[in-house]
């Protein structure tokens, strides 16, 4: 017998719900396949909240969120705030807040190229060819939750950046793990040469690594960081930093392996993991069926790995999808134009073939 496990599913507002069917029907086919219990529940959160509850993420949501093993969800999001910024509830303060009540204090965005998709992107193949990086951001301290001021000419202004040494400490080893499980390198960016709250992330780190003797470790500037990334990103594997250059430095990695429609994600932090997708509800393409469901299906292969240690269900799930690419399907924001030879699907097709 395999392992018994809880799935809160929050699908959220936009294409969030059409892809998620797909990262759960994945988790299903593995559970079958590998005997394995999962049991599903759903939550709301985001705008399909606000206006069912009034609330971005109502008490019932959370309550089932701390009850479950992990938690996998889409996106949040409606284009009646983008327009209305004086809105006062709205969508993303679910979010926030699920993050902080779970203790979600890294996040996890593994860039990997699939091959197949080489030609599709517009840097060089020979320079994107077997990138493969993990990043841990740290996600609960930097300028975002440090002291904000201005004063009171409204001609000054200041965001404290702040790290205490447990938030670098506990990221430190998380990554450090991770590192230890691939091939054992691990990057932390920093701006030590200037800023004191670096300082302090060097020096932390450089104390955790004397417990990883076995992981090659290098400090690295974030501009020097930025620029290896675009000219070598071979040269990387597990990347380590805060949350403000994590912040950056991940939207930038995301060209490496193409569509935002390709990327998956983890928060995690002692207790439930978080998975997600990194693209947002995309009201555009909304509701037509032509979203690309791999971001999501990607997402519950990181479930399986990082929170019940199913190593061999994962790689299955990743086999699956690139078997899926070889074949030549495609959704619209993978499609090589240059390309006569794909088929091109919608969100179910796709799904299904991945299936
Ligand atoms: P949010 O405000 O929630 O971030 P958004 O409307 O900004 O949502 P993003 O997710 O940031 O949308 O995506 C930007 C664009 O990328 C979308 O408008 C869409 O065209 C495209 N896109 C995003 N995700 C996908 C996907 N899974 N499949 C296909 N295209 C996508
Ligand atoms: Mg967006």
């Amino acid at each position: 017998m395999g392992v018994e496990k809880k799935i809160l599913v929050i699908p959220g507002d936009g294409i969030g719900q059409e892809v998620t069917t797909w990262g759960q029907k994945v988790l299903t086919a593995i559970a079958a396949n590998y005997h394995h219990k999962f049991t599903f529940e759903e939550g709301i959160m985001g705008h399909v909240a606000i206006e069912a509850t009034g609330d971005p993420l109502p008490e019932e949501t959370l309550q089932k969120a701390k009850n479950s093993d992990a938690i996998l969800f889409g996106a949040i999001g409606h284009a009646k705030y983008d327009n209305d910024p004086t809105l006062k509830v709205r969508p993303e303060q679910g979010l926030l807040k699920i993050r902080k009540e779970l203790g979600l204090y890294a996040n996890l965005r593994p860039i990997k190229l699939f091959d197949e998709l080489l030609e599709a992107s517009s840097i060089k193949p020979e320079i994107l060819r077997g990138s493969d990086i993990l990043f841990f951001r740290e996600l609960t301290g930097d300028v975002y939750f440090g002291e904000k001021k201005r004063t009171e000419d409204r001609n000054t202004a200041s965001d404290l950046m702040i790290y205490h040494r447990y938030e670098v400490e506990r990221i430190a080893r998380k990554a450090y793990e991770a590192a230890r499980n691939r091939r054992k390198k691990l990057c932390s960016v920093d701006k030590a040469n200037v800023l004191e709250a670096s300082r302090l992330w060097r020096e932390v780190m450089q104390e955790v690594a004397k417990e990883y003797p076995d992981v090659e470790t290098e400090h690295m500037f974030i501009d020097n960081a930025a620029m290896q990334l675009i000219k070598d990103p071979k040269r990387f594997d597990v990347v380590v930093t805060g949350n403000l250059f994590g912040d950056i430095l991940t939207d930038e990695a995301s060209q490496i392996a193409g569509s935002m429609g390709m990327l998956a994600s983890a928060s995690v932090g002692d207790k439930t993991g978080f998975y997600e997708p990194i693209h947002g509800s995309a009201h555009d393409i909304a509701g037509k069926g032509i979203a690309n469901p791999l971001a999501s299906i990607l997402s519950a292969a990181l479930m399986l790995d990082i929170s019940f240690g199913l190593k061999t269900e994962s790689q299955r799930v990743i086999k699956a999808v690139e078997a899926t690419l070889r074949q030549g399907y495609r959704t619209m924001d993978i499609a090589n134009k240059h390309t006569v030879n794909e088929f091109i699907m919608g969100t179910d097709a796709m799904g299904a073939k991945v299936l």
